[in-house]
């Protein structure tokens, strides 16, 4: 046997990685394969401290912890985003903490998308995840629309958008554009600064859903003079289940007044005169709306500190390596089991997780889990396997190959249904 492809040279692999010692950052269980992190992250020691401390902290304070101890609660939501700035390129101000994905792009979606005359169209594509095409919709609604308003880009192969028929839709009935910046299946990464270009050049706005590239990726969307974004912080960013999301608002924009408005959109020097007339703040915090969510936030101070100290390029080089890695073990290992790669597999384009597609992908799912494997399900036939930069080893990829080929040569899925669990 060739000598890549032992797991003597994993080991290898492992020895010269330059992020390791975060493996021990992160709670992983023995004998398992943790596969998912593009889905819910694991939990590592520091975000789990900073739970603790924030407890303490209302233990200790009261009321008063509005104001008082390290992470006054009154402004972690501004300086969370200020520590997350540095992850997607943009300044401090630009980024807040606050409310959900879906929320977020409401809340964006009601103040960026104004039809006037001709322009009325949202544009997206065919293959986002649900809960955005959901909230396109209502949002059009809202307006008055019905949903042939909204211009959903097709796939050709079903997996990966031409980024040049994206640009043939920006035409001049479209007001605002909502993308993804990684596809939530194919891991395909979209070029956002051409797109952001190609829609600025057409008066349209732009803003994308960075739910599957925060934390695996770097961006620079100021750079790139992106208008707004938002994403999730339970995937890459490991900051557990329902943890408080993000979004991004363009300098260019401040000012402007939030479509979903309400007392936490307000200057934080006036927020507490009460009074009826809401002002704004000048930055990123106006678009937040109520109370945020201090218990689901408080995860992100912990983790983000790690993200610091590895840094995202560092990151990006590692998954980089371990997805290409991937990709070489099941082309070279599982060739006989019809199994179709459907991600990008150029670094440009790869993002931060491999998808395969296979007729018989629900029960392999299972029978991987039994095995200690960790993946997930897409509906019909799709797998994701996710190793992730800061706790998974080149190890777990060779692990995870040669079990699902085990898996695959002794049929052991045929032990299951072909049917997805309730949450896959
Ligand atoms: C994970 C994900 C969501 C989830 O939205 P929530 O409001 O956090 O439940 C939305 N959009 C995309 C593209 C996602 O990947």
């Amino acid at each position: 046997m060739e000598e890549k492809y032992t797991k003597a040279y994993a080991e290898k692999l492992d020895a010269k990685d330059e992020l390791r010692a975060f493996r021990n950052e992160f709670y992983l269980k023995n004998e398992y394969v943790y596969m998912d992190g593009n889905s819910l992250g694991l939990m590592s020691k520091r975000a789990e401290q900073s739970v603790y401390d924030l407890l303490a902290s209302w233990r200790e304070y009261g009321i008063d912890g509005w104001t008082e101890g390290n992470q006054p609660w009154y402004y972690l939501s501004e300086s969370l985003g200020g520590k997350m700035a540095g992850l997607i390129g943009a300044e401090k101000e630009e980024v807040v903490v606050t409310g959900s994905t879906t929320v977020n792009l409401h809340q964006l979606v009601s103040t960026f998308y104004e039809p006037k005359g001709n322009r009325t169209k949202v544009l997206a594509d065919s293959l986002n995840f649900p809960s955005d095409i959901y909230a396109l919709k209502a949002q059009l609604r809202g307006k008055g629309y019905d949903d042939s308003h909204l211009i959903q880009v097709q796939s050709e192969d079903g997996h990966i958008l031409d980024e040049e028929a994206i640009i043939n839709a920006m035409t001049e009935d479209v007001a605002l554009i909502v993308l993804p910046s990684v596809l939530y299946r194919s891991g395909q990464i979209l070029d956002m600064e051409k797109l952001t270009k190609a829609a600025h050049e057409r008066g349209i706005k732009i803003g994308f859903d960075l739910c599957h590239s925060i934390g695996a990726i770097p961006h620079q969307l100021h750079d790139w003079d992106v208008d707004f974004a938002f994403w999730c912080t339970y995937k890459h960013l490991n900051g557990g289940p329902g943890s408080v999301a993000a979004l991004y608002v363009n300098e260019k924009h401040f000012g402007v007044s939030p479509g979903l408005a309400g007392w936490f959109s307000s200057n934080k020097e006036k927020q507490f005169d009460m009074e009826h007339t809401l002002t704004p703040a000048e930055d990123a915090g106006a678009f937040q709306i109520g109370t945020p969510h201090v218990l689901s936030a408080a995860p992100l101070i912990g983790t983000l500190d790690l993200f610091h100290e590895a840094g995202i390029e560092k990151i990006r080089r590692k998954s980089l390596k371990l997805t290409a890695y991937m990709i070489e073990l099941i082309e070279y290992e599982l060739k006989e089991f019809n199994f179709v790669i459907c991600n990008p597999v150029n670094d440009k384009q790869r993002g931060g997780h491999i998808y395969i597609e296979h007729l018989e992908a629900a029960r392999i799912c299972k029978a991987l889990k039994m095995e200690k494997v960790i993946p997930d399900f897409r509906k019909p036939s799709g797998i994701r396997l996710a190793p992730v930069a800061l706790y998974n080893s080149f190890e777990d990829v060779y692990d995870c190959v040669q079990i699902l080929k085990n898996i695959m040569q002794e049929k052991v899925y045929e032990q299951f249904s072909n049917e997805r669990e309730v949450v896959s």
